[in-house]
């Protein structure tokens, strides 16, 4: 199977926009015919990218990585920076938006920030679960789109973003400096956070206005193909 988790589909759905799920599997001669197929780039949450992308090696507490999904989500990343699609990377695709920019990761939380919270909640509790607070930038766009700057959020991730993307700027954080959102100023749509805001949308509204934001933006989208 190549499914999605059914949050993605439904946050998405519930703020007026059409889910379109995409296989893992494309290669490059395919990335340009996906992009005509949609108008904004979800980045969904799931494994670890292969540190080869950031020029680490493999460290004892990697996990699973996929070689296809990796190439291709970064493949799309690229196209999508270059053609304005919007982009809304969500745990792993906050990692991944990233990595596609040239940015680097800590291969695990725990391993490398010292008196680091716990981040990996998941599994272990509900995906709603509040993990931990973030304080975003009050001049962020995203602080804009959810009308605030401190929030409690769910957090299933152990690795983290370190050394920023070309373009990106970090715009939240937890308490112990885990960067949890970005963004990239010169493009019109480009945000990712690292908490799973579609686990929070069932019941829980205040993540609603980032999806919502997310498919008026595609909604807005005017590329050539
Ligand atoms: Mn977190």
């Amino acid at each position: 199977m190549h499914c999605v988790g059914e949050t993605y589909v439904r946050a998405i759905h519930k703020v007026g926009g059409t889910p379109i799920i995409l296989p893992p599997v494309m290669v490059e001669e395919d990335w340009p015919a996906i992009l005509t197929c949609i108008d904004g780039l979800l980045l969904s949450g799931g494994e670890d990218i292969d540190p080869v992308y950031y020029g680490q090696e493999p460290e004892a507490w990697l996990g699973g990585v996929d070689e296809e999904r990796d190439n291709a989500e970064q493949g799309l990343v690229a196209l999508a920076v270059e053609y304005e699609v919007p982009i809304l990377g969500i745990c792993r695709g906050h990692q991944v938006l990233n990595v596609a920019l040239g940015g680097t990761l800590y291969q695990d939380i725990a391993a490398h920030i010292p008196n680091a919270l716990e981040h990996a909640y998941i599994p272990g509790h509900p995906m709603n679960h509040h993990s931990h607070s973030v304080t975003i930038d009050p001049e962020a766009a995203l602080a804009t789109i959810l009308g605030g700057t401190v929030f409690n959020v769910n957090s299933a991730h152990h690795q983290t973003v370190k050394e920023l993307g070309s373009g990106l700027k970090a715009v939240a954080y937890a308490s112990d400096g885990v960067i949890e959102a970005l963004e990239m100023p010169d493009h019109s749509f480009c945000l990712s956070v690292q908490w799973h805001p579609e686990a929070m949308v069932p019941t829980a509204t205040e993540m609603w206005p980032l999806f919502k934001a997310f498919v008026d933006a595609a909604r807005e989208l005017s590329v050539p193909f």
